[in-house]
C-alpha cells in the first residue's frame, strides 16, 4: 500500500514538474508596477530600517500576504522575524601607530587607515601587536590553497592583499588559471569581507586590508565612506569573535609598512601569488584605539509561507528573498531628500509580491513548502538575509533553493536574462529550460571579476551552502537600437542608483519583468516539485558546506 503510494506520487510528480511555463499561471507585471508606486512614493520615506518608512513598508506587505491567504512564515504564527541591529560610529580622533625599534609611523584616520570595529563595545583597542604580512590571507582547500601554513595568528595584527591570488595559467601564462580562484571571475575569497572572517577564525587582533584600486574594483575614496556609522547584527557574544580591528590601508601606507619591515611590496605580492608563499612577520608592532557611539534598531524581516501539498515533502522549501529596505530620508542631492529606491528595490519587493500570487494561483500547490521572505537592511551590508541565514526560521539542510529579487528590468522586454554567477549550480539548467520556453536565452555577466555575486542576499544563502540564483535584467531589447540595454543600465548606474532620483518614471515598461519573473516562478515551481535537490557545480566554493550540511 505505502510503496503503491509513492510510486503513484511519483508518477503525479513527474507529470507536474513537465507543466509547460506557458500553462502555469501568469505573474501580473500590471500588479508589480502598482505595488512600486505604493513602496517608493515619498510617503514610504524611502523605506529606511527603524523609521516610519519601515513600518508602512512592513504593514503593506504584511496585509499583501494576508490578502493572499498565505500563512505567517514564521513559526511563532506571525508574518515577522525580528532583527536586531546595531549601528557603530567610531570617533575620527584616533591614529594607527607602527613602530619597529625606534621607529615610529602614524597613520591619520580616514587619510591613510579606514578603520571600525564590529564589536559591540564603546572602546575596541590593539595594543603592540605584532603585525605579519599574510599575502591574500586565503584559506582554499579546494585549490590546495594556504596563506597561513601553521601561523600562530592569534593577538597579532594580520596585514593582507585584496581580491583572489592571482595564479597565472600554465597553458597561457598572460592570462588566469581558470581552474584555480575562477580565473579572471572573482570568487569569495577575494572579497574583503571573507578577509575579516578568515582573519577573525584565525583568532587574529585586528586585520587591515592594503588597498589598490585595479584588484578591488574601486578607488580608495569609496572605502574613506565607510568612516561614519556602520550597521551590524548583534551576536550572543557581542561580535567578540570577530577581530578587534577591521580596516584598509591605502596602498602607499601599505608599501611604507612593508618597507619598515624590511620587506619589498612588489617582490611580496608576486610571491603571495604562489601557493608556496609562507607568512611574514614584519618585526612591527601595531597600536590603536577605537571610541564608539553605540545605538541599536529593532528592523524586521517579512515573511509568509505557501504549505507544500506532500505530507513528507512540506517541511522542505524554496525561499525567494527581495529586500525592501533602502536608505531613507538623506543628503539632498537636486532638493530631493527622499531616496525612494523605485527600482532598488521596490520592484523586487513588488515581484516578490506578484510571484507569491501567482503561486495561490496554481490549481494544486507544490510538493515542498515556499517561502516568500522580504529582507531588510540590505543597503547597510546584507544584513536581514544574514540574520535568516544565521538564525533561520525553517532549516537550511531541508531548504532547496533561495531565488532572489534585487532591482528588475523596467525598460520593456529583452531576449535574453542574465544569471550573475552563471556555472555555480545546477539551478542554472533550470533558468535555461523555463527561458528557452519564453523564447529566450541565457547568459553570464560581463564584469565577473567585480564580484557582483556577492552583493545581494542570495549570498548570505549561498555562503551557508544553499544554493542561490542571483538573476539579473537582460541587456538586448525587443523593438529598440543595438546598444539600448547598455545605455540605460549606465545611465541608471551614474544618475540615478542609489540616488533620490530612483524614481518610478512615466516611460517605465514591466512587460520584460513580468516575463523574468515567470521565468523565475516556474523555476521555484519545478524545484519544489523536482525528485533531487539542486547541487553546486564541482569547485564552487560553497559545495563543501553543503555536502556536509545534507550529510549530518
Ligand atoms: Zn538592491
Amino acid at each position: 500500500m505505502k510503496a503503491y503510494a509513492l510510486l503513484a506520487g511519483l508518477a503525479v510528480s513527474a507529470s507536474a514538474a513537465q507543466t509547460p511555463l506557458a500553462r502555469l499561471p501568469r505573474v501580473d507585471a500590471d500588479a508589480v508596477l502598482a505595488h512600486t508606486k505604493v513602496l517608493a512614493s515619498d510617503d514610504y520615506e524611502g523605506r529606511a530600517p527603524g523609521t516610519r518608512g519601515e513600518e508602512r513598508t512592513v504593514t503593506y506587505l504584511v496585509e499583501q500576504f494576508k490578502k493572499m491567504a498565505l500563512q505567517p512564515g514564521n513559526t511563532d504564527g506571525t508574518y515577522i522575524q525580528k532583527v536586531p541591529l546595531v549601528g557603530i560610529t567610531p570617533d575620527p580622533r584616533t591614529v594607527l601607530t607602527f613602530k619597529k625599534g625606534s621607529q615610529e609611523r602614524q597613520l591619520k584616520f580616514k587619510d591613510d587607515v579606514v578603520a571600525w570595529t564590529k564589536h559591540v563595545e564603546a572602546t575596541a583597542a590593539i595594543t603592540d601587536s605584532d603585525v605579519v604580512f599574510v599575502g591574500y590571507g586565503v584559506v582554499a582547500p579546494e585549490f590546495q590553497w594556504d596563506d597561513y601554513k601553521g601561523l600562530d595568528a592569534r593577538g597579532k595584527t594580520l596585514v593582507m592583499l585584496v581580491n583572489d591570488p592571482p595564479v597565472p595559467d600554465p597553458a597561457n601564462p598572460a592570462a588566469l588559471d581558470p581552474k584555480t580562484f575562477g580565473g579572471k571571475a572573482m570568487t569569495y575569497y577575494g572579497r574583503w569581507t571573507y578577509k575579516y572572517e578568515i582573519g577573525a577564525q584565525k583568532g587574529a587582533a585586528a586585520v587591515l586590508i592594503v588597498h589598490e584600486t585595479g584588484p578591488a574594483g574601486y578607488p580608495f575614496g569609496v572605502v574613506q565612506g565607510k568612516t561614519g556609522e556602520q550597521f551590524d547584527l548583534v551576536t550572543p557574544d557581542r561580535n567578540k569573535g570577530r577581530a578587534a580591528i577591521e580596516g584598509w590601508l591605502s596602498l602607499e601606507q601599505g608599501k611604507a609598512l612593508l618597507a619598515m619591515g624590511g620587506q619589498d611590496f612588489d617582490a611580496l605580492k608576486k610571491q603571495a601569488a604562489t601557493r608556496a608563499f609562507r607568512p611574514v612577520p614584519l618585526g612591527v608592532k601595531a597600536s590603536m584605539t577605537l571610541h564608539n557611539t553605540l545605538r541599536t534598531i529593532d528592523s524586521r524581516n517579512v515573511v509568509a509561507k505557501l504549505p507544500g501539498r506532500d505530507m513528507h515533502l512540506k517541511d522542505e522549501y524554496v525561499v525567494y528573498t527581495a529586500h525592501w529596505d533602502h536608505f531613507g530620508i538623506g543628503d539632498p542631492i537636486n532638493g530631493d531628500r527622499i531616496y525612494n529606491g523605485a527600482k532598488d528595490n521596490a520592484t523586487g519587493t513588488a515581484g516578490l509580491l506578484e510571484v507569491a500570487r501567482a503561486f495561490t494561483k496554481l490549481p494544486t500547490p507544490p510538493k515542498r513548502s515556499i517561502l516568500f521572505l522580504a529582507v531588510t537592511a540590505e543597503e547597510q551590508g546584507l544584513l536581514g538575509s544574514q540574520y535568516y541565514s544565521v538564525t533561520p526560521l525553517h532549516p537550511l539542510a531541508k531548504t532547496l533553493a533561495n531565488i532572489n529579487m534585487d532591482g528588475l528590468n523596467v525598460y520593456g522586454r529583452t531576449r535574453d536574462i542574465i544569471l550573475i554567477g552563471l556555472g555555480n549550480s545546477g539551478l542554472d539548467d533550470y533558468v535555461k529550460k523555463a527561458a528557452a520556453e519564453q523564447g529566450r536565452i541565457v547568459h553570464g555577466d560581463a564584469e565577473p571579476e567585480k564580484g557582483f555575486y556577492y552583493r545581494s542576499d542570495h549570498f548570505n544563502f549561498a555562503k551557508q551552502g544553499v544554493p542561490a540564483l542571483d538573476p539579473d535584467e537582460g541587456i538586448d531589447f525587443i523593438g529598440k537600437p543595438a546598444g539600448y540595454g547598455q545605455k540605460v543600465r549606465d545611465d541608471y548606474t551614474q544618475n540615478r542608483y542609489h540616488k533620490p532620483s530612483d524614481e518610478v518614471l512615466p516611460e517605465w515598461d514591466l512587460s520584460g519583468a513580468g516575463e523574468d519573473l515567470e521565468v523565475l516562478f516556474a523555476v521555484g515551481y519545478r524545484v519544489a516539485q523536482a525528485d533531487r535537490y539542486p547541487e553546486w557545480s564541482p569547485g564552487n566554493e560553497f559545495k563543501a558546506k553543503r555536502d556536509a550540511m545534507l550529510k549530518r
